[in-house]
């Protein structure tokens, strides 16, 4: 499994009138860990809503050479793009173990999980060694820590063959130390696959976005690397404000 990549044109998303994005190009490559950046408003929740056909957007998006505007949202998760948001939907009650059972049995479909079998499937456990939550297989999720859920809600769309991670705020509310954690994870998992990172935390993109796009305004106001980025005069002024 790879990941694929994702070309955004002239992509457009108005609400009453209102231009939340406003002509976007992005060329994000297969394997990427894009951080899409910017003040609140920017527009950088809107964007990942229109990828994943949670709002009405114009212009194109396509994933693997495949259109995806147009399209519902359950065609669009089954594409192989998976999204979370900035507060973990796990299974409180369910072992971590079951909670990415019933992750993997959703791609398999629902007579799969009913059928007996015997051990935990290969995607599992190496979602498991990914995530770093072996250890934790057999707790509840509801007693992981807020960072760990993260991280098993990351390991759920693992566990679906998802090739694009759209991933918003995956650190807001943790720890130096889960930060750190979670910047290695998402390591780890690009290449294999595709991740876009909505973020806030200016000191995690630094330690490890590959490419950053920064948005302002619905527009793309700067595109590159970190240090390109951050050296960026308008990006100075408009989002670090210096
Ligand atoms: P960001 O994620 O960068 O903080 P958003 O994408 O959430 O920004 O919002 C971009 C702009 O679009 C904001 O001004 C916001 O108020 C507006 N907006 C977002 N969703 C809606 C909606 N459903 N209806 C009207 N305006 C919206």
């Amino acid at each position: 499994m790879s990941g694929l990549g994702l070309i955004v044109r002239d992509l457009r998303v108005t609400f009453d009138g209102f231009k939340a994005v406003d002509g976007v190009d992005l060329d994000i490559r297969p394997g990427d860990l894009r951080f899409l950046i910017g003040p609140n408003g920017a527009g950088k929740t809107t964007l990942v809503d229109a990828v994943t056909g949670l709002v009405k957007a114009t212009g194109s998006v396509r994933f693997g050479g495949e259109e995806l505007l147009g399209k519902p949202v359950h065609r669009i998760a089954r594409m192989g793009i998976g999204r979370t948001f900035q507060t973990a939907t796990v299974f409180e009650e369910l072992t971590v173990l079951q909670n990415l059972d019933i992750a993997a049995g959703a791609k398999r479909g629902p007579l799969t999980m009913l059928r007996r079998r015997k051990g935990t499937p290969e995607p599992v456990t190496k979602a498991l060694e990914t995530t770093g939550l072996t250890d934790l297989r057999d707790r509840p999720a509801g007693v992981l820590a807020h960072g760990q859920k993260q991280w098993l809600e990351i390991g759920m769309l693992l566990v679906q063959d998802v090739k694009l991670l759209l991933l918003d705020e995956p650190v807001a509310g943790m720890s130096h130390d889960e930060r750190e954690a979670t910047g290695e994870l998402l390591q780890r998992v690009s290449g294999d696959h595709t991740v876009v990172v909505i973020e806030h935390d200016m000191d995690f993109m630094r330690s490890f976005a590959r490419s950053v796009t920064v948005l302002h305004a619905g527009k793309i106001l700067s595109e590159g690397t970190v240090t390109e980025v951050q050296a960026d005069a308008k990006v100075q002024e408009v989002y670090l404000g210096r």
